[in-house]
């Protein structure tokens, strides 16, 4: 069977190789001239890359584990301690740790809160660990359940003191969704506990080796290639023609560069865009039926991703830090983080900026001087006194519609992989499966929509 799949990221990448991997033909034509989508990347004229988004891969993510093993490049994840490291709003310039001991779950996740006394006092952790008590006895059920509220309600109708959103709970929410716990959806926070909690490495975190369109997307692509499908960049989807009889006849692509446009014919379609472009696609007879219809109350949150390049190390942290300062959401040195951007002597900082709506559309040095002001707080050794850090250069990337915004009532809107037209079907990290908008997310959503493909 010949699949033609709009959309070379995860989700498209993934669905192509697993149908490759089933003996068919799929066909990826995607819109930029980068693969990754949200994970993309570019190099800039020194040779430094700067990414669309800050990527950590967790412990709990077994679709994305399963894929790097079956590419046979495990070896690019690089896996951190068994922490999570968050700066302390009291004390600039320190860190607060969760340390997870090598214990079964959850008896390590319990043993790391418990083990924490700087964020959260006892009587704090008792009433919260009783708010979790429905979730882990009624499991996903209570979970989906709980979409009707957002992460501050929850914790309100659990008599949860305010005071743990503010240590713990508004850092979890913007590194989740990059929107605040009182936008979350409550069903967000518990799934991201649920996982975390259950496997004893659920929240292990591990970072990519390089940038991510060379060192994970390019195996995905070979392996397809090998297998006698291709992947086309710069072929943006135009239009999604119909048969007479409803299904799709083709999809039409745009010519760039003076190049003419054409039709692509295949067996069965996919769209692996995000859904925002997605509902701008949809032939308009789909658009009153209520499975398309649904789609309008998905739209992507924005967000603003950070590349600052310094003249000295500020830090020998080697992980993923959670700022907890206003702007930003979670940061990590490169330079120690991942083998590619290694430098002993210099700091590279990514750092996510959320949440982003109020700063979308402001000018990158605004952005960054804000950013700048907010580490004089992080790192007060580094910019205060006779001999401040020096910013050398910074990228900003923005992008106003990233994942789906997680707010309460959107589990009930999100489309299965199979849709009401019978050779027409949907992957991407919005699309109904377990993970929430995630690269986890997105592999499995690709492999789901493999499998309904195929049947
Ligand atoms: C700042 C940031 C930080 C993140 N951090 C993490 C993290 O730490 N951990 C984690 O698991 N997830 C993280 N994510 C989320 C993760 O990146 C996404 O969930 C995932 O990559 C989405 O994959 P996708 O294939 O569903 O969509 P996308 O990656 O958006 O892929 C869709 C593709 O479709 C293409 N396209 C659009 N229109 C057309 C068209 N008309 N024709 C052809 N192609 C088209 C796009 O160019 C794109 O390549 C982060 C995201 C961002 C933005």
């Amino acid at each position: 069977m010949r699949v033609a799949i709009a959309g070379a990221g995860l989700a498209g990448l993934a669905c192509a190789k697993y149908l490759s991997d089933a003996g068919h033909i799929p066909m990826v034509v995607e819109a930029r001239d980068v693969l990754g989508g949200k994970v993309a990347a570019w190099q800039d004229e020194d040779g430094d890359w700067y990414e669309t988004g800050l990527h950590i891969f967790f412990g709990a993510y077994p679709n994305m584990l399963q894929l790097f093993a079956e590419l046979g490049i495990e070896d690019r994840l690089q896996w951190k301690s068994h922490s999570m490291i968050f700066n302390r709003q009291e004390v600039p310039g320190t860190y607060s740790r969760f340390d997870f001991p090598d214990l079964p779950a959850p008896l390590n996740g319990v043993a790391a809160i418990l083990g924490n006394n700087d964020m959260l006092t006892w009587p704090e952790k008792v009433t919260f660990g009783l708010g979790l008590v429905p979730a882990m006895l009624r499991g996903q059920q209570y979970v989906e359940d709980c979409d009707r509220y957002s992460w501050s309600e929850w914790l309100r109708l659990h008599r949860i003191p305010e005071r743990v959103n503010d240590e713990v709970f508004v850092a979890m929410s913007k590194a989740l969704n990059f929107i605040n716990p009182d936008e979350i959806s409550s069903t967000v926070v518990l799934t991201a506990l649920n996982r975390f909690l259950q496997e004893k490495n659920g929240s292990r975190m591990a970072f990519l080796d390089g940038n991510p369109p060379e060192r994970l997307c390019k195996p995905i692509v070979d392996h397809i290639e090998a297998r006698g499908g291709s992947v086309e960049l710069r072929a943006p989807l135009r239009e999604i023609q119909l048969a007479e009889d409803g299904r799709v006849a083709g999809f039409r692509l745009g010519g760039l560069d003076g190049r003419e446009g054409r039709v692509l014919e295949a067996d069965a379609y996919v769209s692996a865009l995000p859904v925002d472009p997605l509902k701008l696609l949809l032939p308009d007879p789909w658009r009153q039926d209520p499975f398309f219809s649904r789609l309008e109350g998905l739209r992507g949150v924005p967000v603003i991703n950070l590349h600052l390049w310094f003249d000295r190390k500020l830090t020998d942290i080697d992980h993923l830090l959670f700022s907890r300062s206003p702007l930003l959401s979670v940061y990590a040195d490169m330079s120690n983080t991942c083998r590619e951007y290694a430098d002993p002597d210099r700091s590279m900082l990514e750092l996510v900026f959320a949440p982003a709506s109020d700063w979308i559309g402001r000018p990158d040095e605004e952005i960054v001087a804000a950013t700048m002001a907010e580490l004089e707080r992080l790192f007060p050794n580094h910019f205060g006194g006779d001999d401040p850090a020096r910013l050398r250069k910074s990228h900003v990337v923005k992008t106003p519609l990233s994942v789906y915004k997680t707010v309460p009532g959107c589990q009930a809107l999100r489309p299965s992989q199979a849709t009401p037209v019978p050779n027409f079907f949907l992957a991407g990290d919005y699309t109904m499966q377990r993970y929430l908008a995630s690269m986890e997310g997105a592999v499995l959503s690709g492999k789901l929509c493999a499998q309904a493909i195929t049947g």
